[in-house]
């Protein structure tokens, strides 16, 4: 049977130093601060803002949103945008993506400020992740995969660990995280000409692909550390993840649930980035 990595477990043991160091920045005058930038009230967003909110403010951040309505312009969107990005009083800024199709968040990525940018998603800070600069910030949810698997005392050092996604917020960010840590990395797609195969190889299997429970036990070797990024909702309205979890756990080591598993670690280190930038 396999140990399942409860995300809860992770955001625990950070809770603590988290807390050590809100206090210590409060003792200074700093009150951390997230600011939220959401267009529109979808359903995905107001939910993730939400567990954000409830987890941050727990640690003493301070979350605030910023809402717009769904038809705004693209002018006023960055005009918003510039206003957060200037302020002294917020630490970091996330924007809600994907935007309405009108909208356009390539020049919010150029011009969001590199510590701000606690997601991750500015090229400076790709670029430095990239290059193994300590000033990087890399996007939370794959940031999230190294501190479960840490958390849990798993070995990456020289595993062979295969990704099955390879967007700019998860799967390829991802795959540089796992680089420093010296695992040997493969990334799948949907051109991937043989994914069972190749899934099979795996001692870290992640799945970032958005399918919902595309993971079958015929892709998992025995012993496999199972980490599933994947949210998707399933045929009866039921949140799952891209592991077929039934079918996957028996073959195992250890194994990340969804819903309960990455998901809670990714609001942890969203905090942790907050009160980074707050302290530099
Ligand atoms: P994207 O849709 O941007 O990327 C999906 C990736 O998976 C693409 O690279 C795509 O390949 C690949 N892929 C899709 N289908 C298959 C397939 N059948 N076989 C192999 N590869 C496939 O999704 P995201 O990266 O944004 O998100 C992935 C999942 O993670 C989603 O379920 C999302 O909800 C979830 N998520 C979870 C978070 C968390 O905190 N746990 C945070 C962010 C996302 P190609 O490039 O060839 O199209």
């Amino acid at each position: 049977m396999a140990v399942v990595m409860k995300g809860m477990e992770v955001a625990k043991s950070m809770k603590n130093e988290l807390i050590f160091r809100v206090e210590k920045l409060k003792e200074s005058g700093i009150i951390p601060s997230l600011a939220i930038l959401r267009v529109g009230e979808k359903e995905e967003d107001l939910s993730y803002e939400r567990g954000a909110k409830k987890r941050l403010e727990g640690l003493g951040v301070v979350c605030e949103t910023a809402v717009l309505p769904e038809d705004v312009t693209q002018e006023d969107f960055e005009k918003k945008f510039d206003e957060l990005n200037v302020s002294n009083k917020v630490h970091g800024i996330l924007v809600f993506q994907p935007l309405p199709k009108h909208l356009n968040i390539e020049p919010v990525k150029e011009r969001i400020h590199p510590r701000k940018d606690v997601d991750g998603m500015s090229p400076v800070n790709m670029g430095r992740v990239f290059a193994n600069d300590k000033k990087g910030v890399a996007p939370c949810t794959p940031a999230g995969v190294i501190e479960m698997l840490k958390h849990f005392e798993i070995p990456i050092e020289g595993k062979e660990v295969v990704i099955v996604g390879r967007s700019s917020v998860v799967g390829k960010p991802l795959s540089i995280l796992f680089l420093q840590e010296n695992a040997t990395v493969t990334i799948c797609h949907t051109r991937t000409k043989n994914l069972e195969d190749t899934c099979k190889g795996a001692e870290i299997l992640v799945a970032a692909a958005g399918v919902p429970k595309m993971i079958k036990a015929s892709m998992v070797s025995e012993g496999c550390v199972v980490v599933d990024v994947g949210i998707n909702v399933d045929e009866e309205g039921k949140l799952c993840g891209d592991v077929d979890y039934e079918q996957v756990e028996p073959l195992a080591s250890y194994i990340s649930p969804t819903p309960g598993g990455t998901g809670s670690v990714t609001s942890s280190v969203l905090a942790k980035h907050v009160i980074e930038s707050a302290e530099s």
